[in-house]
């Protein structure tokens, strides 16, 4: 059993707004959004955050951000959206399973 809550969802042992599900990757509807769109995208593998990849783990990290930019054309962000992700506590990240935050919809200075 994990401990991780992304893990938990990933696995649905907890429930959310699933945007993009495959093999690799999952994208839910952040649950305390801080703009009109606010998706989070998720490795299925677990990896804390960026400073816990592996040179392996490449691959994957492109793949999230080629279904980031999908994903932001298919909820009509038309090519104007932030993706960021926050690497440890310092830097504000709160759950430690690697997710990148899309966000648009808004004005985004
Ligand atoms: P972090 O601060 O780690 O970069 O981002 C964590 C994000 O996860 C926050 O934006 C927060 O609103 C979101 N979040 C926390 N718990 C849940 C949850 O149970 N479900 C969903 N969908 N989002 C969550
Ligand atoms: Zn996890």
């Amino acid at each position: 059993m994990t401990e991780c809550l992304f893990c938990k969802i990933i696995n649905k042992e907890i429930g959310s707004s699933i945007v993009f599900e495959d093999e690799d990757v999952l994208a839910i509807n952040d649950i305390n959004p801080q703009a009109p769109v606010h998706i989070l995208l998720m490795p299925k593998k677990h990896i804390a955050n960026l400073d816990d990849i592996q040179e392996s783990d490449q691959g994957l990290l492109g793949y999230i951000q080629y279904r980031a930019r999908e994903i932001a054309r298919q909820v009509g962000l038309d090519g104007n959206f932030r993706l960021m992700t926050n690497c440890g506590w310092k830097a504000g990240q709160r759950v430690f399973h690697l997710h990148y935050h899309l966000m648009g919809g808004k004005d985004m200075e």
